[in-house]
């Protein structure tokens, strides 16, 4: 790797952070790598026993509950460090969505963090060390890029408990999870007032409640959840009744730079794969890495990582300042996954044939690219959300920016 060692982008990372991104590149190749080499090119996850020794050894190296807040036993890092952390992690076979396979554990919705002591013990803690799982249910067959005015799954109170009515569409990883927290509509807007969200902790075994698979590019299905009078206690309620999409936008917000951060961490070690190839492939006259057309998309990509890297930790520095990040946040995610996508399809390109073939993780980081700039936000949602912020709109929908 040329960019193995040091603070070479000149942002003048903290040392710790340099220890910490040293660290979890040495857990990467020495403890994660040699285990996904053995999984089978789509896989979505690695070994219950695999799991749990990688989850043991992140434990003892201080690489777990890093978004769990200090108050919850966990050791919650800054926005800049947990992009650090995103970055490495993803630089897997299995990229973005299984950092580390999953051994960095600490992974419940943080919208659980607005929970009452009793969700909190119930539902969020067992996540911490991967007891429970959990999915996030906002988007509908009605669009999800406008969600609060295109939610439109109701839920009415009756007696002690509240009846879910509606389809969620597109929820990764739904079946199979604990629980998951569901968004529904509680009141009708009018008179230029949003439609009141309200979030809810909602568990498979409650009645009414029905998962579909949805195939889709990548490895990790998404599910279609049919709710057809499915009661939720009173006491599911997350956070207060009609607030629930307040709670959902800052944390999806805060979410986007670690978000940006691992596409990043995928389309890096995409780039240093293919300089690696170019270097030992002969052609008739010299190798590849001789062909200036080579040469430049090496350097193209090496800038627009360069660029994007700094993004993220440009908006990650602003959070952790205390500044408003909600526009710097869009601006990586924009940037972020566009620019992955275009880095991994020229790593293939260089590959040539062997960038198709599934036994390199390029054609799978390729499709799990494609998805990224569709997820957490369009970008063409996000481009808007740039656009207004340049112009001072406020108008417009109630977008997840
Ligand atoms: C694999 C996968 C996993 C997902 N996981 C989850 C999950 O776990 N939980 C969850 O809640 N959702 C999830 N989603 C849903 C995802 O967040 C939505 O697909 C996304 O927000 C876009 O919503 P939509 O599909 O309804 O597209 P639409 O809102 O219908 O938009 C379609 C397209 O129109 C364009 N567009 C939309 N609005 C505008 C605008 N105002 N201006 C210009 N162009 C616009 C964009 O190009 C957009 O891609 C997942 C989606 C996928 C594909």
């Amino acid at each position: 790797m040329a960019n193995g060692a040091g603070n070479h982008y000149g942002f003048e990372l903290p040392e710790e952070l340099i220890m910490l991104r040293d660290q979890i590149r040495r857990f990467m190749r020495e403890e994660v790598k040699p285990i996904e080499d053995t999984l089978p090119h789509d896989a979505t996850g690695c070994a219950p026993a695999d799991l749990a020794r990688l989850r043991g050894l992140a434990e003892a190296m201080g690489l777990t509950r890093l978004t769990v807040p200090e108050e919850h036993g966990g050791n919650q890092l800054s926005a800049l460090a947990r992009a650090i952390v995103a970055e490495e992690s993803a630089k897997c076979r299995l990229g973005g969505y299984a950092p580390a396979l999953g051994a960095f554990g600490g992974g419940p919705p943080n919208i659980l963090w607005s929970g009452t002591p009793t969700q909190i013990e119930r539902y969020a803690k067992p996540c911490i060390d991967g007891a429970k799982r959990a999915f996030v249910a906002i988007t509908e067959p009605t669009g999800g890029s406008d969600p609060r005015n295109n939610i439109s799954t109701r839920a009415e109170r009756r007696g002690d408990a509240w009846v879910l009515n509606g389809r969620k569409m597109w929820i990764t990883a739904a079946k199979g999870a604990d629980f998951g927290v569901v968004f529904a509509r509680t009141k009708d807007g009018g008179g230029g007032a949003p439609p009141e969200i309200t979030a809810f902790i909602v568990e498979p075994g409650f009645p009414g409640i029905e998962f579909n698979e949805i195939k889709v590019i990548r490895a990790l299905s998404p599910y279609e959840i049919v709710l057809d009078n499915c009661e939720v206690p009173a006491e599911n309620v997350l956070g207060e009744v009609g607030r629930g999409f307040g709670v959902a936008q800052a944390w999806l917000v805060d979410a986007r730079i670690p978000y940006a951060a691992g596409c990043i961490g995928i389309a890096q070690e995409a780039l240093d794969m293919a300089c690696g190839w170019v270097k030992q492939r002969p052609t008739r006259d010299g190798m590849l890495a001789d062909k200036q057309a080579v040469q430049w998309m090496i350097a193209d990509s090496e800038v627009e990582l360069r660029a994007a890297r700094m993004l993220v930790y440009d908006a990650a520095s602003k959070v952790d300042a205390g500044q408003p990040g909600k526009v710097d946040a869009s601006v990586c995610k924009l940037y972020g996954t566009e620019t992955a996508g275009r880095v991994v399809d020229r790593a293939m390109q260089m590959f040539g044939g062997m960038g198709m073939a599934k036994e390199m993780p390029l054609e799978r980081w390729y499709r799990e690219l494609r998805v990224k700039r569709i997820g957490e936000g369009p970008s063409e949602v996000h481009r808007m959300v740039i656009a207004r912020d340049k112009l001072n709109r406020t108008d417009g929908g109630h977008y997840f920016g």
